[in-house]
Order: structure tokens, then C-alpha cells, then sequence
């Protein structure tokens, strides 16, 4: 189970650091390149056009010609906010209000490992209370599985170690889903082994001091009787999931090394693209490869002196030799909506979304109550003509101005 995942953030130590390294020396690469030391086989040639258009549709015009078998796309908390996950940062929320009696120095130290060794009694008040929470997979999850199902997702990487903290928020929205604690991802049903979870797992915890492992029942058990669930040894036993300040599971680090040779188009949705090692890995798909970021705001981008420099990583969205990053700017579930459509599979996927989430409310009765809300907010959120799917490319904007 989740131990084939090497889940166990000790047995990963320094990672994520050599990923650092790695995109360190892909920019050194790139800057003798520059200088006419080295040219990699797969390298473009200045002139030469990956995208037809640098634009949403000329990424559909790549999907739907190419021979682009290989997508790999990586989400960060934007894909999940329209799932309604409580943002216990929210002052006025009772989740809030729970936590204010802690004294939290920022809210965001409720992930903190060093905190937490010191007092780890806020992350389990707040586990207990996010617990019977009731989340959906958003219009986006079930695009990312559109994707798998038609044979593109190569791999879906998942960063919850980021600044927003919801994602950290979807590890126990798990919880509700009954039988398992299932991330968003799984339960709108992309197969574990397409699946890369930055963030750990809740399936089994360890203890700080001795590493004996607990099952997920034992955890449950000390979480809702309020216990700080402590081992016999009487170190704390904390769950698997990443906190800020541990080293990312090694199996993220061994599929970003299998895979990024590998990629074709890489997608990145609702991730501002700071927290690392996410914020590096883009460079590591091949520069022939385009790159489409459905975001609120562009993310990534390279810092110019280093661009100068011919030492730039990052999205190149605004350059004029740019022929492969393209931004999308708005809501997650509107981009993919947009995307889908324009790839023929909308009605495809507005039925995945309506099936699946009647499945999830048949599954679990408690939530009814919750459903109901729900489901008046999705009626109205997929009828056609609610929507407005304009096309945000920066591209087309820049060329309608
Ligand atoms: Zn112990």
C-alpha cells in the first residue's frame, strides 16, 4: 500500500535539494550553450516554431496533431478551492476561531515540523475539525482524468506544500470520503501509479521519535478523542503527510527524473509557481516542449538579468522569441472547461463531473445536507450559457489591444 510509495519523508532526505541542483545545472548547460560550448540533440534552433500560435487553441492545435502522447500535468491548491475547502486562515470562520486560542505565530506554523515538535496540539484540533468535512473533485480533477482516460496523462504531479495551505486542507478531505482518505485526485479517479503526491500521505504516520508506525485507525481514533496521539515510547506520532521544513517523498523525485524527458506538453493549473522544488521542475521538460499555465495570474516567469544572461529558467510567456509558453488567465475549472471544449470533449466531461458527484452523494448519506447546497451551486455553474469562457490568452489580448 502506501509504503511501496516510500512515503516515509526521513527516507528522502536531501531531494529535493538535488532537484535544486539539477535545475542549477540545466541553467549552466543552457549558459555555455549560449556560448557556443554545447548544443543538446533536442535543442530548437531560435528560429524554428514549436506552437503554431502561442495561445490556448494553438495548444489544442498540438494536442489534436502531434503525435503528443506524453502530458504531464501539476496542480497546485487553485485546482481545489471551487471544492469548497474551508480556508481555516479566514477570520470569521469557526475553524479560525478554533485555532486563535493557540496563539499560532502564523497560521501556516500548524504545518510547521518544527512547531509541530513543539506544539502539535493545533494541527490535530484542526484535523479533528476539517474530518467530516464533504469535498468533490472540481471540473478541473475530472479533466485531468478526461486526460488519463484518452491515453495523454503521462503523470499528475500534486504540490500541497504551498503558501496557500488549502491543498494541506484536502489531506483530510479525504477523511470524508468514507472507505479511504483518498485525495481529490484519486477520487475522481486517476489511478494511483499517474499519480505523484508531493505532499505525503495520511494512510500511515510514525512516531518522531522512534519511527514505530500507526494505522490511520489508530490515528483516527487518538485524533477524536482528543488525544495528542503519543506512541509508547512517548514521542508524538504524526501523520506522513509533508510539513514545511521535511524533505519531499522519494517517489517525487524519481518520477520527475523518469519522466520529464519524456514529456510532450506539460500543463500546470492553479499553481504560482514558488514553493519548490515545483518551481524548478518545469525547466526540466525538453525545450522543444510547450508549457500551458491555467492560472489566476502568470507564474513562473524568469528573472531577467538571469534571461540575459542566457541563464533564464522559468516561463517565458512575454518575450518575442517566446514560441511555447502559453498563460491562461482565470479560474482552474473555467480554463479546463474552455479546454475541453475546444478539444470536442465538453459534453464528455460535464457528465463525468454530474455522474461522478451523484455517485460521491450516494456514497455518502451524511452528506446530504452539504449535497443539496451543492448541487444548486453546480446546476448553475454548468449551464452553458452561465459561463462565460472567454478566451484569456495573454497572447490574443496583447494582439485584440
Ligand atoms: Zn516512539
Amino acid at each position: 500500500m502506501a509504503s511501496a510509495d516510500n512515503n516515509d519523508p526521513q527516507e528522502a532526505s536531501g531531494s529535493s535539494s538535488n532537484l535544486m541542483m539539477d535545475g542549477l545545472i540545466e541553467g549552466m548547460r543552457r549558459y555555455f550553450e549560449r556560448l557556443g560550448f554545447h548544443r543538446r540533440d533536442d535543442e530548437v534552433t531560435d528560429k524554428q516554431k514549436i506552437l503554431e500560435e502561442v495561445t490556448l487553441d494553438g495548444v489544442v492545435k498540438y494536442i489534436q496533431s502531434k503525435p503528443c502522447k506524453n502530458v504531464i500535468t501539476m496542480a497546485g491548491a487553485g485546482i481545489s478551492t471551487s471544492a469548497g475547502i474551508p480556508d481555516f486562515r479566514s477570520p470569521g470562520s469557526g475553524l479560525y476561531h478554533n485555532l486563535q486560542k493557540y496563539n499560532l505565530p502564523d497560521p501556516q506554523a500548524i504545518f510547521d515540523i518544527d512547531f509541530f515538535k513543539e506544539n502539535p496540539q493545533p494541527f490535530f484540533t484542526l484535523a479533528k475539525e476539517l474530518y467530516p468535512g464533504s469535498f468533490k473533485p472540481t471540473i478541473c480533477h475530472y479533466f485531468l482524468r478526461l486526460l488519463n482516460d484518452k491515453g495523454f496523462l503521462l503523470r499528475h504531479y500534486t504540490q500541497c506544500k504551498c503558501i496557500q495551505m488549502t491543498c494541506a486542507n484536502i489531506l483530510f478531505a479525504n477523511f470524508s470520503l468514507g472507505k479511504n482518505i483518498d485525495t481529490l485526485e484519486r477520487v475522481a479517479g486517476i489511478p494511483e501509479e499517474k499519480l505523484v503526491e508531493a505532499h505525503g500521505t495520511f494512510y500511515t504516520s510514525h512516531c518522531l521519535i522512534c519511527r514505530k508506525e500507526y494505522s490511520l485507525e489508530w490515528m483516527k481514533e487518538q485524533i477524536f478523542a482528543d488525544n495528542v496521539p503519543t506512541c509508547s515510547c512517548n514521542g508524538v506520532v504524526k501523520p506522513d503527510i509533508v510539513f514545511f521544513g521535511e524533505s519531499l517523498p522519494a517517489r517525487f523525485t524519481e518520477k520527475v527524473q523518469m519522466d520529464f524527458n519524456d514529456c510532450d506538453l506539460l500543463i500546470i493549473l492553479g499553481s504560482s509557481l514558488v514553493v519548490q522544488p515545483f518551481a524548478s521542475i518545469i525547466d526540466r521538460a525538453p525545450s522543444n516542449c510547450p508549457r500551458l499555465l491555467i492560472n489566476r495570474e502568470k507564474a513562473g516567469q524568469r528573472d531577467r538579468v538571469m534571461q540575459l544572461m542566457g541563464m533564464g529558467t522559468g516561463m517565458d510567456f512575454d518575450s518575442e522569441d517566446n514560441t511555447r509558453d502559453v498563460a491562461w488567465l482565470g479560474d482552474c475549472d473555467d480554463g479546463c472547461r474552455l479546454l475541453a471544449k475546444k478539444l470536442g470533449w465538453e459534453d464528455e466531461l460535464l457528465e463525468m463531473v454530474k455522474s461522478e458527484h451523484a455517485k460521491i452523494d450516494a456514497e455518502n448519506p451524511k452528506n446530504e445536507d452539504n449535497s443539496k447546497k451543492d448541487i444548486k451551486k453546480e446546476d448553475s455553474s454548468l449551464k452553458q450559457e452561465d459561463l462565460n469562457l472567454k478566451d484569456k490568452d495573454t497572447k490574443t489580448e496583447a494582439s485584440n489591444l
